[in-house]
C-alpha cells in the first residue's frame, strides 16, 4: 500500500483551549489534487498550518510526508513542503523576484550556505516553470497578486517541494489570473509529480480537484474519490 502524503486521524486543534478542528480526519494520497471547501472560519487554514508544525494538534494522530508536524525529524523534512499562504503580497522587502524566489533554495541548504551556481539554475528553472522568468529583475512590491501567487508557486519550486500547500490562491485574481493560475498547477502537477492540498471557495479552481473535503463543524468529509 503506497503510504498518504498527508494521514490525520481523529485530530483535535486550535488556539488557546477553543479546538477549531474537532474529530476531523483525511488522507491525501502521493500526486493527488485535494481540494478544502466550507464556509469562512471552518478550519481550512488552520488545517494548513497543522501540517506545516505551526500549530500542535491536542489529540489525534497527524503525519505529513510521514512525520510529524513540530517534530525534530518533521523540521529536517520541512523542505518538502511548499506553502503559498493567503495574501501573498510581496510586503516591504526590497528584493526581487529572483531573490524571493531564491529564498527557497536558502530553506533546503541552509541559511548560513551562501547559494551556488547549480542553486541559482534551479531558482531560474523555477521562475520559468512558474511563467514569471521574464519578472525576474522586478521588485516584488510592483507585483501583480497573480505575480505574487507566482513567485510564492516558484519560491516552493526551487526548493524542489514534493507538496504544495496553497490556501485560497486564486482569492485575489480575475478569471483570466485564476485559469491561468489552474493551468500552472495542473501542468506542474503533471510534470513534477507534485502534491497539491488547495484550500478555496472557488468552485470552478475546486472542480479541478480529484477529492474535496467539506469541512464543516471542526470535521471534514470527503465528497470525490481521488483517481
Ligand atoms: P478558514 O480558513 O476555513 O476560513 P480559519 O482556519 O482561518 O478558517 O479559522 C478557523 C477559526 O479559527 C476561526 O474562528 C478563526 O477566527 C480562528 N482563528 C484563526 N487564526 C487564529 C489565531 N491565530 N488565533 C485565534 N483564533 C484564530
Amino acid at each position: 500500500m503506497t503510504e498518504s502524503v498527508i494521514e490525520a486521524r481523529n485530530i483535535f486543534a486550535g488556539y488557546g483551549n477553543a479546538d477549531v478542528l474537532r474529530d476531523l480526519s483525511l488522507s491525501v494520497g502521493p500526486g493527488c489534487f485535494a481540494g478544502l471547501r466550507g464556509p469562512n472560519g471552518a478550519g481550512k487554514s488552520t488545517f494548513l498550518k497543522l501540517c506545516l508544525g505551526m500549530i500542535p494538534s491536542r489529540a489525534g494522530l497527524i503525519t505529513v510526508l510521514g512525520e510529524k508536524p513540530g517534530s525534530a525529524a518533521f523540521r529536517q523534512i520541512l523542505f518538502r513542503i511548499g506553502y503559498v499562504p493567503q495574501n501573498t503580497a510581496g510586503g516591504s522587502l526590497p528584493v526581487t523576484v529572483r531573490e524571493a524566489a531564491a529564498m527557497g533554495r536558502y530553506g533546503k541548504a541552509g541559511f548560513l550556505r551562501p547559494l551556488s551556481r547549480r542553486d541559482w539554475e534551479l531558482v531560474d528553472a523555477a521562475l520559468e516553470a512558474a511563467g514569471i522568468g521574464e519578472l525576474s529583475g522586478c521588485r516584488v512590491q510592483e507585483l501583480s497578486g497573480g505575480q505574487c501567487q507566482r513567485t510564492a508557486i516558484a519560491r516552493s519550486l526551487a526548493m524542489e517541494a514534493e507538496l504544495l500547500l496553497l490556501d485560497e490562491p486564486t482569492a485575489s485574481l480575475d478569471a483570466g489570473g485564476r485559469a491561468e493560475l489552474l493551468r500552472l498547477i495542473g501542468r506542474l502537477r503533471k510534470e513534477r509529480r507534485l502534491t497539491v492540498v488547495m484550500a478555496s471557495h472557488d468552485t470552478e479552481a475546486l472542480s479541478e480537484c480529484e477529492i474535496i473535503y467539506r469541512f464543516e463543524g471542526g470535521k471534514a468529509s470527503g465528497e470525490l474519490s481521488c483517481a
